[in-house]
């Protein structure tokens, strides 16, 4: 009954003849940092943004990309230029906000060590461990500024990394350039990393499912809870699909405790935080990996512009345990 008596007043306002057009809904889909984007949104004349959108990642990856030796980047990583354009100026101010207010677990300067354990350009170095006291002496947050448009560094060998943000910073200026169409409701995934606009034309919002980790690399995905989100960044951080494991068994991740110097070894094995943008979330994730479980649920609970979904190994290796924040609603399939 209720369904008809909503038909039959759709019925009456179309007969009014004030109804707009219908928004339709785009998904656009391809390729970018090495990893799948997929795109929706809801437009009045159901436009393709896909030519601009990939001029965007083009421009981006100019600037950021770690991986093209002829970026803004690259050139700033081997001291070849010091004037910032606005990707990179953006981004480091962001990234050293989120380095000090973490107190260094986020640390955008710690690219040496992440290339001695193997996760940059070089192979792992058997001599690792050995190395990382000499390397730390030019990793930090202390060690990068800018002065008048340029990059200074206290070191020559200091090399910036921003592989822990440009993907979520990548996804919120998608949404900056919908908005600029006039598009408003729209969810940009980049690799897994997400930044929702506003709610759907019917109101509800986006629904995300929160992947339980799988053992690993090839392992399929599951899904164990649901959330329903909009104007936020959501990003998750985990260490079960990027892995190094040695001879012995042993698995380093990849991301590094900047203040060790070596990678996190600690039963927290992946972070989803939800944050006002999807920058922020991108790099919160990784500063939680960082911290470990206990450290990074004070520092969330203590902030009011963050939540975040903890998955844990718990006894057994097929066993983990969650943690959902305290302003965190989950939705299992049983409520959908
Ligand atoms: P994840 O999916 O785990 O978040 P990301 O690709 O977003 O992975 O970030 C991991 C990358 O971030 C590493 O490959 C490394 O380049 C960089 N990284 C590692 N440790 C840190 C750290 N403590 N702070 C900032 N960046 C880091
Ligand atoms: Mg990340």
């Amino acid at each position: 009954m209720k369904r008809f008596i909503i038909l039959l007043f759709a019925l009456l306002m179309m007969g009014c003849g004030h109804v707009d057009r219908e928004p339709e809904m785009v998904t656009i889909r391809g390729v970018v940092f090495g990893t799948y984007y997929t795109i929706i949104y809801y437009d009045e004349g159901g436009r393709n943004y896909q030519v601009s959108i990939d001029s965007l990642f083009r421009e981006f990856n100019r600037s950021l990309s770690f991986y093209d030796q002829h970026s803004l980047l690259s050139r700033i990583n081997r001291n070849e230029e010091t004037a910032v354009d606005k990707y990179v100026d953006v981004v480091l101010h962001r990234s050293l906000e989120i380095a000090e207010e973490t107190d260094g677990a986020f640390d955008p300067t710690v690219f040496p060590l992440v290339d001695a354990w193997g996760f940059g350009f070089s192979d792992r170095s058997a001599h690792a461990a050995e190395k990382v006291d000499s390397i730390l002496e030019f990793v930090g947050i202390d060690q990068v500024w800018i002065d008048d448009g340029h990059i200074r560094k206290a070191d020559d060998r200091v090399q910036l990394d921003f592989n822990a943000i440009a993907k979520g910073y990548a996804a919120d200026l998608v949404g900056k350039l919908l908005e600029s169409k006039g598009v408003t409701s729209y969810l940009v995934e980049l690799g897994g990393d997400l930044t929702a606009g506003a709610e759907k034309p019917d109101g509800s919002l986006w629904r995300i499912g929160l992947e339980v980790p799988a053992k690993d690399a090839v392992a399929p995905q599951e899904w164990e809870y649901y959330v329903e989100i909009s104007h936020m960044g959501l990003a998750t951080s985990g260490d079960y699909r990027r892995y190094f494991e040695d001879e012995d068994g042993l698995r380093y991740s990849h991301t590094i405790d900047p203040d060790t110097g070596f990678p996190v070894d600690h039963h927290l094995m992946s972070v989803s935080v939800f944050a006002p943008d999807g920058m922020s979330a991108d790099a919160y994730a990784t500063a939680f990996m960082v911290m470990g479980l206990d450290q990074a649920i004070a520092f969330v609970e203590n902030r009011e512009d963050l939540e975040a979904y903890f998955v844990y190994a718990a006894d057994t290796p097929e066993a983990f345990g969650y943690h959902a924040s305290s302003g965190l609603v989950l939705l299992t399939r049983d409520d959908l």
